[in-house]
């Protein structure tokens, strides 16, 4: 029984990375297993947990057949937790790899072929809809959309569910939007409030009751190398992570899509 969630927004800094490390780091706290793999070639994802070694088996080597999946796997500070890196090089992948035989579906054989003993796979895409996110998606039995709450961010979020229906139509015809998710949310101004009601009201029960606060700590704890949890445990975009982890998991016990 195992999971796979893509986080995915071709905008940029709308909280996908903070929402990968975190929501893993909150899942494992529940003692799922989780594999977070970093799909994103600025890497921070990986540097976000305080892996900061070059040369590590990454990604990129797993695309190219350079290695083995369970070569790449790291053990983190979470012992639920593993990760598979990234590094620079795998912006290079968006060109070598065009000239794969299905070139779309590596992500997903790759994963396949991996270690069956994962609750939870959940994959840190780049902000683009370039080839390492269709593989992501295509990969994934669901997608995550961070939104942040600003100015416009309707209109955001239009060529990204542009680009699931047609990686529906085409290439993973079960993919599914397991949530919307309010990032970045502040109670003080009537902006948020009046995007996060525009957002609720064109998308009602997709977007998830969970929103994440904008909390300063949640800004500062990758510049530690840690996860929320081993930064300020008792800050309110701690406490926002582990409800989203309840959320997740409450659908799946129920069986919601
Ligand atoms: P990119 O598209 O570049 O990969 P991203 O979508 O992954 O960006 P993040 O890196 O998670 O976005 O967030 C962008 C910046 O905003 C980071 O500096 C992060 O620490 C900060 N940030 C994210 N979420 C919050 C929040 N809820 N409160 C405060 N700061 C936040
Ligand atoms: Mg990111």
């Amino acid at each position: 029984m195992r999971k796979i969630i893509a986080i995915a927004n071709q905008k940029g800094g709308v909280g996908k990375t903070t929402t990968a490390i975190n929501l893993s780091s909150a899942l494992a706290i529940a003692e799922k297993n989780v594999l977070l793999i970093d799909a994103d070639p600025q890497s921070n994802s990986t540097r976000g947990l305080g892996i900061y070694q070059d040369g590590l088996t990454s990604l990129y080597n797993i695309l190219l057949d350079e290695a083995s999946f369970p070569d790449a796997i790291l053990k983190t500070d979470l012992p639920y937790l593993s990760i598979v890196t990234s590094d620079i090089d795998l912006i290079g992948a968006e060109v070598e790899l065009v000239d794969f035989a299905e070139r779309e579906y590596l992500l997903k054989r790759k994963i396949e072929a991996a270690p069956s003993n994962y609750d939870f796979v959940i994959i840190d895409c780049p902000p683009s809809l370039g080839l390492l996110t269709v593989n992501s998606l295509v990969a994934a039995n669901s997608v995550i959309i961070p939104v942040q709450c600003e100015y416009l961010a309707l209109e955001g979020i239009k060529l990204l569910l542009e680009t699931l229906e047609r990686v529906k139509s085409y290439l993973n015809s079960m993919l599914y939007i397991e949530g919307i998710l309010l990032t970045m949310y502040d109670d003080r101004t009537n902006l948020s409030r009046q995007v996060a009601e525009e957002i609720r009201s064109h998308f009602g029960d997709r977007v998830f009751r969970t929103v994440i606060p904008r909390n300063v700590r949640l800004g500062e704890a990758p510049s530690f190398g840690k996860s929320i949890f081993f930064y300020d445990i008792r800050s309110k975009g701690a406490e926002a992570y582990l409800n989203l982890a309840e959320e997740i998991l409450k659908n799946e016990e129920k069986g919601i899509r």
